[in-house]
């Protein structure tokens, strides 16, 4: 089911990790931004435009994640678009089916990954490098591309109706997830806050990735209590996060693994740095 969270955008929630597929409505149709996760959801979307005799003008995929990159032969065939690193990444990882079958064994949980519709998945084109909006027949979409969690990542910023897709990030679940292969994880990551708390001002309500979509005062909020995670982490503090421990969501108890795998590839990296070569 499409919730309306502002003039022109809706969002379905799916069962798995709460992820958000974001619908804004155009002139000649609509723009899907992280489509979705299940078969029996991605045709629920399908069905709803359908019944509201909308169709698909564009898809976006925030990053190179698979949850991110799938996709439904009912959604149609419009052109599906991500940062050029994003495309490039998801190029080098997913050239061909054995690659598909290699995430759907190695990412996907065991008791979903016959429901996720893989044939479509990552199929996107890269739009080219420093593009500042969505091409499309509809309201200027903003993209805000950074280096945060995963190489090629955008936020978006539906500047008409003030809705800020976050992607993987200002969740009220999930803990900053670094990306640990970049360069520096750390500041990546801070960057990015940075870039977002930019046009905090511009933007009423948040959809993250995955999670609960929050109202204008969610966005600050959610990016200080990010900032203080990132920064608790680097610094070796104790991290005091209602997202990790006993105050986590039910269900969520997963994501205090996370952080314990962030903090110790962290203090392997900083080990590494301190060994002299
Ligand atoms: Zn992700």
């Amino acid at each position: 089911m499409l919730r309306q969270v502002a003039d022109g955008v809706r969002v379905h929630e799916s069962e798995f990790c709460q992820s958000n597929a974001v619908v804004v409505q155009g002139q000649g149709g609509v723009l899907l931004i992280d489509a979705g996760v299940l078969d029996d959801e991605l045709t629920c979307i399908a069905n709803d435009l359908a019944d509201s005799g909308q169709t698909v003008a564009a898809g976006f995929s925030t990053h190179p994640h698979w949850d991110h990159l799938l996709w439904h032969p009912r959604l149609g065939a419009a052109p599906r678009y991500g940062t050029a690193r994003c495309a490039a990444t998801v190029r080098e990882r997913l050239p061909d089916a054995r690659a598909k079958a290699r995430v759907a064994e190695a990412m996907i949980p065991p008791d979903i990954v016959e429901q996720v519709p893989l044939d479509l998945l990552g199929l996107i084109a890269g739009l080219p490098a420093g593009t500042a909006q969505i091409p499309w027949d509809g309201p200027l979409v903003r993209i805000i591309e950074h280096q945060a969690h995963a190489s090629g990542h955008a936020a978006l910023l539906i500047e008409e109706s003030g809705v800020l897709v976050a992607g993987d990030m200002l969740s009220d679940v999930l803990i900053p997830m670094l990306d640990l292969n970049g360069a520096d994880p750390i500041e990546d990551y801070l960057a990015a806050l940075r870039l977002l708390d930019g046009m905090a001002g511009d933007a009423g309500v948040v959809v993250p990735g995955h999670g609960s979509v929050g109202g204008a005062e969610e966005v600050r909020a959610r990016i200080g209590q990010d900032r203080a995670y990132v920064h608790a982490l680097h610094e070796g503090e104790v991290v005091s996060d209602s997202r990790i421990g006993p105050r986590a969501k039910d269900g969520w108890d997963w994501v205090a693994g996370v952080h314990e795998r962030q903090l110790q590839r962290l203090a392997q990296a900083s080990d590494r740095d301190r060994t002299p070569r």
